[in-house]
């Protein structure tokens, strides 16, 4: 572009380049969804049809972004998790959130009627905003997706229950909020162990036989039909800035990719299967069964 006297607006604009080896999450989450399950009768408290396009939008975000490592939904949120060594869009945090939280709203929106049918969507039409947060260490991280799937979990603990109270126990909204939180005040701490009782002895409902993908939530991640490439040419698939492994001999330095390995370290990526499951992700389980997951 050519110079102009207008030119220096542009230093107004600021670097927003995140810090280097953080894992970025991308979290983006539903603008009014409250009102917006009322509007389209959502099941309460758990809308199955919703559920599943919420993952089939995330399973498009995954296989577009290859940096996307794995990403973790529940209710009207997902968090993408970009691996700590990615340079995309050289790391900048708005550019980030705003592509993930805009390609998600359009999957979600373009793939709305395969889910609902017949109830076609009207303005104001859903969307979904986004944030990039930085975890300097796996633990961070760890911790990050664990506090979002114990989220789930109360959530749905609290949900099943009121709702169990309304459906089934004939009960307003209101005096099921009352008594609820009755319950929360009276016995701090105990509360779990409170709705589950609530749930068990007035609807006969087992709260653990509840389904996994209400209690648990959604994980999105590849799961790859060829072995990762030789290591004996010492690849990392993101960059030249991680250490030796102490399963690698000292003297294979990790040298950058080139770009023929770079190249074809994203085409595996491409062609893998991106699979949800519906699963602990807070115990080691399921993190030390896919080691190459967070590699
Ligand atoms: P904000 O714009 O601040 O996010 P919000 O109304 O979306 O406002 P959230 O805290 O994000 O507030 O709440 C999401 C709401 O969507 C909750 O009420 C949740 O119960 C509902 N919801 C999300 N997914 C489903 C689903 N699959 N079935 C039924 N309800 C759902
Ligand atoms: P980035 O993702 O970094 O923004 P980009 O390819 O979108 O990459 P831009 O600098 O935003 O890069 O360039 C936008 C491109 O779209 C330009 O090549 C421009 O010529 C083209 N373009 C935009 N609007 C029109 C239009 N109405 N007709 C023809 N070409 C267009
Ligand atoms: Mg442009
Ligand atoms: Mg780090
Ligand atoms: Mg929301
Ligand atoms: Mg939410
Ligand atoms: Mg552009």
């Amino acid at each position: 572009m050519a110079n102009s006297e207008f030119q220096y607006v542009r230093l107004h604009e600021t670097w927003d380049g995140l810090a280097p080896d953080n894992w970025i999450v991308v979290r983006i989450d539903g603008k009014g969804f409250s009102k917006f399950t009322k509007r389209y009768d959502f099941a309460k408290p758990n809308d199955r049809r919703a559920i599943d396009l919420m993952n089939a939008a995330a399973v498009e975000v995954v296989k577009q972004f290859v940096d996307i490592v794995v990403a973790y939904g529940q209710s009207d949120e997902y968090s993408f998790v970009f691996h700590e060594d990615t340079t995309l869009f050289d790391r900048r945090a708005f550019k980030l959130a705003t592509t993930i939280a805009t390609t998600f709203s359009v999957e979600y929106a373009l793939q709305w009627p395969q889910f609902f049918p017949g109830q076609p969507l009207t303005r104001p039409f859903p969307t979904f905003d986004g944030r990039t947060v930085l975890y300097p260490k796996l633990r961070n991280l760890r911790d990050y997706l664990s506090w979002r799937q114990a989220d789930c979990h109360i959530n749905n603990l609290y949900n099943t229950t009121f709702w169990s109270m309304v459906q089934l126990g004939g009960m307003t909204p209101t005096a099921a909020e009352l008594e609820l939180k009755k319950w929360l005040n009276q016995n701090q701490g105990t509360v779990s162990a409170d709705k589950n009782e609530i749930l068990f002895s007035r609807f006969k409902i087992n709260y653990n036989n509840e389904p996994e993908v209400y209690r648990k939530g959604s994980v999105v991640f590849r799961e790859f039909d060829d072995p990762p490439p030789s290591t004996d040419t010492n690849i990392d698939p993101h960059s030249a800035t991680n250490p030796p492994t102490p399963t690698q001999p000292h003297q294979t330095q990790t040298k950058p990719l080139s770009k023929t390995q770079a190249e074809k370290e994203r085409k595996r990526r491409q062609k893998a299967r991106v699979v949800v499951e519906h699963v602990d992700i807070i115990k080691d389980g399921f993190w030390d069964s896919r080691p190459w997951i967070l590699a």
